[in-house]
């Protein structure tokens, strides 16, 4: 299937795409903390298209970014109405939607929904950080003044860098659902001890650490047992429509 620049930003004209949630939780009480928004695209005559279906080329072409902005006001205008639990909303923001606009059109979706900064998370992953320009640090920067909170996400894959951690004062920081698995796999010992030493560093810094890709029991009780805070997967709820998102296998650990 070809995606073009134009499919994609006729897409959004069009009102196309659609946001799927998914809750985060916190371990110790089993509180919604709040939900993450994913995108898809009812594309007519392709069905509901999942992102790698054409997140990449929306990237290639920046129309990722016409992208980025209808999910993020769409996401607060959710989390106006009341109808997603807990304090905040997530938004991922793909690299090449982080430039020096992003912090106007963020505030121009805060505006527009009546919401306050405080509410909103912005997910980055590590390609913001290895892109790095002072634009697009000055651009987060510019977010993390204003309250927004910047969530390191995908953290322990790919090519992480620690200093990062240094140069963005996160607030929170998303293990990559393959560390989270590795937790209970062939080389748990290993793979606890370097889970316990991300979430003791991230915690000094006042970081909060999400597991993410929480399928078991077993993946909750590792997280738990390394201090992990926070936690989100298919085992609390598969993304879905702001009306259907139903948490489920939530308990307190504490
Ligand atoms: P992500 O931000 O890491 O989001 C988590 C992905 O893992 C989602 O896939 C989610 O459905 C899936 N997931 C959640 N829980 C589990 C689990 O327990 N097990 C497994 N195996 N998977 C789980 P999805 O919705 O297909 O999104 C894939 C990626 O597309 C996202 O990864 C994110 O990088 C990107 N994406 C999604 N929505 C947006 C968006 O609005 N803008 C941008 N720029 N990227 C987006
Ligand atoms: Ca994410
Ligand atoms: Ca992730």
């Amino acid at each position: 299937m070809t995606i073009t620049p134009d499919d994609v930003i006729g897409g959004v004209d069009r009102d196309e795409f659609v946001v799927h949630y998914q809750p985060v939780v916190r371990l110790s009480d089993g509180a919604i903390v709040g939900n993450e928004a994913l995108v898809r695209w009812q594309r007519p005559g392709h069905g509901l298209l999942m992102p790698d279906a054409f997140l990449p080329q929306a990237e290639a072409c920046d129309a990722i970014r016409h992208v980025d902005d209808a999910v993020m006001r769409c996401a607060l205008r959710d989390f106006a109405s009341g109808r997603l639990d807990g304090d905040e909303v997530s938004v991922n923001c793909s690299a090449s939607s982080v430039d020096a606009g992003l912090p106007g059109r963020v505030a121009d979706a805060l505006t527009a929904t009546g919401m306050t900064a405080g509410c909103l998370v912005v997910e980055v992953t590590e390609q913001v950080t290895l892109r790095s320009t002072p634009v697009t640090d000055a651009a987060i920067a510019e977010l993390c003044a204003m309250g927004v909170r910047v969530a390191m996400d995908d953290f322990g894959a790919g090519a992480s860098r620690l200093s990062t951690l240094i140069d963005i004062p996160y607030a929170r920081l998303k293990l990559d659902k393959g560390l989270v698995g590795q937790l209970v796999g062939h080389h748990a010992p290993r793979a606890r001890l370097v889970v316990n030493a991300i979430n003791e560093l991230a915690a000094g810094m006042g970081v909060a650490v999400v597991g993410e890709g929480v399928e078991t029991c077993a993946h909750v009780q590792a997280l738990w047992d390394e201090d992990v805070p926070l936690a989100q997967g298919y085992l609390y709820g598969r993304p879905a429509p702001v009306g259907a998102v139903s948490p489920r296998n939530i308990c307190a650990m504490a």
